[in-house]
């Protein structure tokens, strides 16, 4: 089934919407519009599903719910450290976007470097091999670094998990990034602090000054953030209640941390985090759920929201140019 730009594998559509009764799908923003379409070709084949409306950033977004007893998450690959932890279980079906790798060819006037880190997204993962064969063509040395318990492919990154790319770090001058969009390769760069080029094969555009330059801004921003949290003395620190984003180990670690700092500190449990938080009593908040929200999120929000790491700098736990991207590994 084609979904735009996407490419779903029908059968094992059919296959996993077979192993329940009572069905839902989900699936992230982009693919929505197609919602009652993929719900017309289930009924065509007998299934009767309905849709989960709620948000779908990835396969950390999910919350126990009745009544249904399989979801099926069109367009992410999943998590497998949380495969038993789904309720009611949830079966992935990846969308992909197939592209002729030799479209990677456009990223070789920005890559004057010879050692390359390759990453990727799931819509374009699957092509990864097929890329690292043709720059080795063009004789670069290419590295594709080994998965985390949180994604499926190695050379994947998430928003928030970038453990392939860590690891091959040391050996690379710079990362290609191949899929869309710049969340991810500018938090790339500021998670590996080296540049990256990123190259979107739907329709071959490549960017890599844009990248450090809106790296460059976000980390100005958060400097602002911490600054203005300083004088704080209640906190507000918040934990997800979606699986894949729940961190209570570290919630205690923080809570610790500001009583031992002098501070009033208090547990908030969110779903979805937003522009409430400004009308709440609290002088600042550290976020543990999703690490983008503080980041991406920063102009909804009148009163600053840390990640734990930058909290660690506010109190002096951490220098400033240790300064390190949030992550869920
Ligand atoms: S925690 Fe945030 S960045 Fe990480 S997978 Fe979930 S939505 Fe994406």
């Amino acid at each position: 089934m084609k979904l735009k730009y996407y490419e779903i594998d029908e059968k094992k559509l059919l296959e996993a919407a077979k192993n329940g009764k009572k069905i839902a799908i989900k699936m992230p923003e982009g693919l929505q519009p197609y919602a009652a379409e993929i719900m017309k070709f289930l009924k065509r084949n007998g299934i009767d599903a309905s849709f989960l409306a709620d948000s779908c950033y990835g396969a950390c977004d999910f919350k126990r719910i009745e009544g249904i007893d399989r979801i099926i998450c069109i367009g992410e690959a999943e998590m497998p450290y949380l495969r038993k932890k789904y309720s009611p279980p949830v079966t992935f079906i990846e969308a992909f976007y197939h592209f002729n790798a030799e479209i990677v060819g456009k990223a070789i006037p920005f890559l004057e470097e010879s050692r390359i880190g390759l990453v990727s997204i799931t819509p374009f993962i699957h092509k990864i091999n097929e890329c690292k064969k043709y720059l080795e063509g063009k004789g670069y040395e290419v590295f594709i670094g080994r998965k985390s318990r949180r994604m499926k492919y190695n050379g994947q990154i998430l928003g928030c998990d970038f453990t392939p790319a860590m690891e091959i770090a040391g050996n690379v001058d710079v990362f290609l990034f191949i899929g869309d969009g710049m969340f991810h390769p500018v938090a790339l760069f500021i998670a590996t602090k080296r540049p990256v080029v990123a190259l979107n094969p739907i329709g071959g555009g490549v960017l890599r000054k844009e990248i450090t330059d809106a790296a460059a801004k976000i980390v100005k921003q958060r400097y602002v953030a911490i600054a203005k949290a300083m004088d704080g003395k209640r906190v507000g620190i918040i934990m997800a209640e979606k699986i894949g984003q729940r961190r209570p180990r570290l919630v205690n670690e923080l809570k610790k941390m500001a009583e031992k700092a002098g501070m009033e500190a208090y547990l908030i449990i969110a779903d979805e985090i937003d522009d409430r938080l400004n009308y709440l009593d609290f002088d600042f908040y550290i976020s543990t759920a999703c690490p983008r929200v503080a980041i991406d999120d920063a102009a909804k929000f009148k009163k600053p929201v840390l990640t734990p790491i930058e909290f660690q700098i506010m109190i002096n736990e951490r220098q400033w140019e240790d300064y390190e991207f949030d992550q869920i590994v």
